[in-house]
C-alpha cells in the first residue's frame, strides 16, 4: 500500500468511526443550549415566521378559514424550565408545570397569530395535552394574550393512548367535515404537520424533544 492510499483508509476508517458513535449527551445538551441562547433559534424563527406571512398573505380567507396551532414549543416555550432541569423528562414535574399557567410565550409565533388574525383568518389550538389540563392551558393561552381563538382542542381519555400523528390527523379531518378550510398547520413536531388537511405546514424548531 503507498504512502497516499494509507492515508486515504486512515481517514476513511475514522469517518465511519465517528458516523458510528452515539454524540455524548453532555456535548448534545451543549449544542442544544448554544442553539437556543445564542440567538440562532430566534434568528432562525425571524425567517420561518417571515416565509409563513407571505405564504399566509397571499391567500385570501373565507368564513371558516383556519390556521391551526399547536402549543408546547409552538405558541409556549418550555427552554427555560427543561434546561433548569437538564433536559430529561420527569411525567409529574411536566405535569405541575403545566398546571402552573405561566408557559411564556414565543414572540415570533405570536406575532405570526396576529398577523393572520389581522388578515381574517380564524385560529384552533390542537395540542396533545391531555383532558385534565384543559383548564391551565386554556388560561395560559389568555395570559399569554392569545384571547382570540374558535376552540382549543385537547386529547380526551380514549384518545390518551394515540400517537400524536394519529390524534392530530382524526381531529384536523374533523375539523373539515364540521365545515372548515384549514389553510395552515404550524407546530414543532413533524407528528403536528403530517397527515390529511394540513395546508400550509410550517415547521418550528425543537432541538429539545421528539414526538411521534
Ligand atoms: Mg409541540
Amino acid at each position: 500500500m503507498n504512502k497516499t492510499r494509507a492515508i486515504f483508509f486512515l481517514f476513511t476508517a475514522i469517518l465511519i468511526g465517528c458516523s458510528n458513535a452515539p454524540l455524548n449527551l453532555e456535548i448534545a445538551k451543549q449544542r442544544v443550549v448554544k442553539y437556543y441562547d445564542s440567538g440562532k433559534y430566534d434568528s432562525d424563527l425571524d425567517e420561518i415566521v417571515k416565509q409563513a406571512e407571505n405564504k399566509f398573505g397571499s391567500i385570501k380567507p373565507g368564513d371558516s378559514t383556519v390556521v391551526v396551532f399547536d402549543i408546547d414549543e409552538t405558541i409556549f416555550s418550555s427552554y427555560e424550565f427543561e434546561k433548569q432541569i437538564g433536559f430529561g423528562y420527569v411525567e409529574s414535574m411536566w405535569y405541575n408545570y403545566i398546571m402552573e399557567s405561566k408557559d411564556p410565550l414565543i414572540k415570533q409565533t405570536k406575532s405570526l397569530y396576529d398577523f393572520l388574525l389581522s388578515k381574517g383568518f380564524k385560529i384552533i389550538f390542537l395540542t396533545g395535552r391531555n383532558a385534565d389540563q384543559y383548564d391551565a392551558t386554556y388560561k395560559n393561552l389568555i395570559y399569554d394574550g392569545f384571547t382570540k381563538f374558535d376552540t382549543l382542542i385537547v386529547r380526551q381519555p380514549a384518545e390518551y393512548d394515540f400517537t400524536a400523528l394519529k390524534f392530530k390527523s382524526i381531529k384536523r379531518v374533523e375539523l373539515t367535515n364540521k365545515g372548515y378550510n384549514i389553510a395552515g398547520t404550524i407546530g414543532d413536531q413533524y407528528s403536528d404537520l403530517e397527515g390529511p388537511d394540513h395546508g400550509v405546514q410550517v415547521k418550528i424548531p425543537n432541538y429539545i424533544y421528539l414526538i411521534k
